[in-house]
């Protein structure tokens, strides 16, 4: 007889494994089904996104720092580093963390399934494993948690050596002498700040008008600064159209905003644009699962999809690609289940960090947005060079933004370029769930001497009340 479950989740990225955590902890019978071989668990965030990332930005940046040593009146020898030791260091970093997520499972009783999981009707999954065995699951509910891919792009085909995509990129033998990132995106900005910092000639080629174009226009200009101050180049308002081989490597070729011809030429070209939602032999046509047009699920503010009983979260919907939100949309999905009272999730408070160097963060309205929804702005800056702490860094380029609404003072938005700014923007999340007003945000005690500080100083900016400045 087939195993009978609560809840069955395909996929075990950071949406999946999290609802499958929260789905334990709440005695729901629960299983995952994984279908990359050696049941490697955590997802593209685990494996292929936010972890390996990281870790590669981790080393580029004590690197670059140690080659700075000197600045703090500290000697080294001759710096160098050791290629394969960086992606070893990186390997044995996502290989912790996906035995981690595997150590989670069993803790919370899930049973996990090395397959390939298809939905063959409502409350019914079939498993095709590794071993070649087929399985069919019986359950109450099904969430759909399979992420997304690399898209390719006509015309820029990967080759996985001269001209590679986000997966390809983190597998790399040996530092190329120069490379062309297209798409100054996160994943972009991010990969430069890796290679760039390691010794790489590296120029960023943008579609729109500026890089990190989601964020903050005084973001981007001030990434594009310490960018050019580092030697990384950044090319705007390019639509690239044509790439050939050349005898560099890669050469690629558009159209600038006043329709000239352009060229880049470089050992590599990174694609750092296009990814979809992965919904490949899922079996939703046994479903009444409807797909958006972009190729995602449709679903409620619930992440219920249109067949009772199946739900659908992260990278497979429609809202921001993005671990942290998958996870929570999981553990609203099964918190639903276990009949407990839910809430949507406020979108406009969803963070979003970029791990480039300087790092970059934000959560709620831009300053331009701000406006264009008819908010009577005010703003409030602090630039990290008249941080006492960011001195002691030896970091301080980058400011900290608070976009203010004047009639209530409610804090709309907060942009952070700068040391620690991804750490940074955890107060600012906390304080715009509780609805602060900057007035508050800056009356609040921040320990001395903190980047942190920066803060509450942008915060008592939007009434002309800093004190370092
Ligand atoms: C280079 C890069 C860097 C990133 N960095 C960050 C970051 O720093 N912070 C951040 O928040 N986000 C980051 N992201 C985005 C983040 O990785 C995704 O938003 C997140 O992984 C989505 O989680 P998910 O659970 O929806 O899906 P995924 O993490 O994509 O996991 C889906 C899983 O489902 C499995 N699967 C799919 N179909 C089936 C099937 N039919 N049967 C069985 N298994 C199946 C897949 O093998 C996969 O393991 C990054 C992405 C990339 C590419």
């Amino acid at each position: 007889m087939a195993e009978q479950f609560d809840v069955v989740i395909i996929g075990s990225g950071p949406g999946g494994y999290v609802a499958a955590v929260r789905a334990g902890q709440l005695g729901l019978k629960t299983a995952i089904i994984e279908k990359e071989p050696g049941a490697r668990l955590g997802g593209t965030c685990g494996l292929r996104g936010c972890i390996p990332t990281k870790a590669l930005l981790n080393a580029a940046h004590l690197y670059q720092k140690a080659g700075e040593f000197e600045k703090f009146g500290l000697k080294t020898g001759n710096l160098s580093y050791d290629w394969p030791g960086v992606q070893k260091y990186k390997g044995d970093v996502v290989a912790k963390n996906s035995a981690g997520v595997t150590y989670l499972m069993k803790k919370n009783k899930v049973a996990v399934y090395n397959g390939f999981g298809k939905i063959l009707g409502p409350g019914n999954v079939e498993v095709a494993l590794a071993d070649g065995k087929k399985e069919t699951l019986q359950t109450k509910n099904i969430i759909i948690a399979t992420g997304s891919v690399v898209r390719p792009i006509a015309g820029f085909e990967v080759d996985g050596k001269q001209v590679v995509n986000s997966d390809q990129i983190l597998e790399l033998e040996s530092v190329p002498k120069s490379m062309i990132v297209m798409g100054s995106g996160a994943v972009g900005v991010e990969f430069a700040s890796v290679y760039a910092r390691f010794g790489c000639d590296t120029t960023v080629v943008e579609l729109l008008d500026r890089i990190v174009p989601v964020e903050d226009a005084e973001v981007s200009k001030e990434l594009a600064r310490t960018f050019k101050k580092q030697g990384i180049k950044t090319e705007t308002g390019i639509k690239l159209d044509k790439m050939e081989k050349s005898k560099k490597g890669v050469k690629v070729s558009g159209k600038n905003a006043k329709g000239e011809d352009v060229s880049f030429e470089a050992e590599m070209l990174l694609v750092a644009v296009g990814r979809m939602p992965y919904l490949e032999g899922l079996g939703l046509e046994n479903t009444k699962v409807k797909v958006n047009p972009r190729g995602t699920i449709k679903v409620d503010e619930y992440c219920r999809t249109d067949e009772p009983g199946i739900f659908a979260i992260g990278d497979a919907i429609d809202t921001a690609w993005l671990a942290h939100l998958a996870s929570k949309e999981g553990i609203l999905v099964v918190e639903s289940i276990a009949g407990k009272k839910v809430e949507p999730i406020k979108q406009n408070l969803v963070p979003n960090c970029t791990y480039c160097d300087p790092e970059v963060a934000s959560v709620g309205l831009t300053e331009a947005k701000a406006k264009e929804l008819g908010y009577d702005v005010k703003v409030g800056k602090f630039p990290f060079s008249a941080s006492g702490k960011a001195r002691i860094l030896g970091e301080t380029d980058g400011f900290v933004k608070i976009v203010a609404e004047k009639k209530y003072d409610e804090v709309l938005g907060v942009h952070i370029i700068g040391p620690h700014a991804t750490e940074l923007l955890a107060e600012a999340c906390v304080g715009m769930a509780l609805e602060t007003t900057a007035d508050e945000l800056g009356r609040i005690m921040h320990a001395h001497p903190t980047v942190s500080e920066s803060v509450m100083e942008a915060a008592e900016g939007v009434h002309d009340l800093t004190i370092h400045m």
